[in-house]
């Protein structure tokens, strides 16, 4: 319901396919897809987990913040969820300014064609655009040279507070899980101070094995749920067949001496 390009019920039979026996669907800062995603798992026996990420603005860079468990009819994250995708539209006009500027044009209409939601535009929808118009043969090269930082298309945004993000999800009855942790370029301090106002605030969990870890990567966060106390959780940051480089279910398990995320949510999985 945000950047991937497949439905809750084509996704939920591609896991199902694989071999997944537990799933969250967890689109970013959007929580409308949850009620069909619980459906198709149930009608494919798959077990259930509500899921989300929600974007954090944390020391200046942007970090994910997955929920899991949650009761997706929380009125308090009902609202945050939609106080942080108002940002969203406003950044994609500055971002497309920022791309006319080196001889893009068009690329709001564009980008928005993709994904219908001004309040769910993101970076992501974009890359489809300029590699559909031909201006880069892959979205990865898109990134690259026109939506990270220092790039043309690149504009930062505050999104949630962490503290924010990490509140809505706990009082909505859920685990909040840093996402991906390799991918911020994050000090060694910067790094510690995030776990640390992590779980201060209530978190609980960390991404090791994810489709934005390398495996080497996997040991390294594998160390630090061990050392800061949390949860383990494996997710494959999937959002499309073309563009994605990790399958649906086809990631390593959890390593030994971890405890899964899943094992803290147990009443809560449908
Ligand atoms: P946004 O929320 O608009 O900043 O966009 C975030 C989306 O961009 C996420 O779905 C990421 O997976 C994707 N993304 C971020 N950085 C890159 C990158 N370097 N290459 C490919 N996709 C990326
Ligand atoms: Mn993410």
């Amino acid at each position: 319901m945000s950047d991937g390009t497949l439905t809750p019920e084509e996704l939920a039979a591609r896991a199902s396919g694989n071999g997944v026996a537990l799933w969250a669907l967890t689109d970013h800062d959007e929580i409308g897809g949850q009620s069909r995603a619980a459906a198709a798992a149930k009608a494919l026996g798959m077990q259930y987990l509500t899921g989300v990420e929600i974007s954090v603005t944390f020391i200046g860079q942007t970090v994910h913040i997955v929920g899991l468990g949650f009761d997706p009819d929380n009125a308090a994250l009902v609202a945050g969820l939609h106080q942080t995708r108002g940002g969203r539209e406003a950044r994609a006009q500055q971002m497309a300014q920022g791309l006319a500027k080196v001889g893009i044009q068009g690329a709001f209409d564009g980008a928005l064609k993709f994904v219908g939601n001004p309040e769910l535009i993101s970076r992501t929808h974009f890359a489809r655009f300029l590699v559909e118009t031909g201006v880069c043969k892959e979205t990865n090269e898109v990134f690259r040279k026109y939506l990270t930082e220092g790039k043309p298309g690149y504009v930062p945004h505050r999104w949630a507070s962490l503290k924010d993000a990490v509140t809505w999800i706990i009082n909505a009855g859920g685990v909040a899980v840093v996402a991906h942790p390799a991918r911020y370029k994050f000090t060694p301090n910067e790094e510690f101070a995030l776990f640390t106002e992590f779980r201060s605030h209530g978190g609980r969990g960390v991404e090791v094995v994810t489709g934005s870890h390398s495996p080497a990567e996997y040991l390294v966060y594998a160390d630090a749920a061990r050392e800061y106390g949390l949860f383990a959780s494996r997710g494959s940051d999937f959002h499309s067949p073309m563009e994605s480089h990790t399958e649906l279910g086809t990631l390593p398990f959890l390593p030994d001496n971890l405890t899964p995320v899943w094992t803290a949510l147990a009443a809560r999985i449908q």
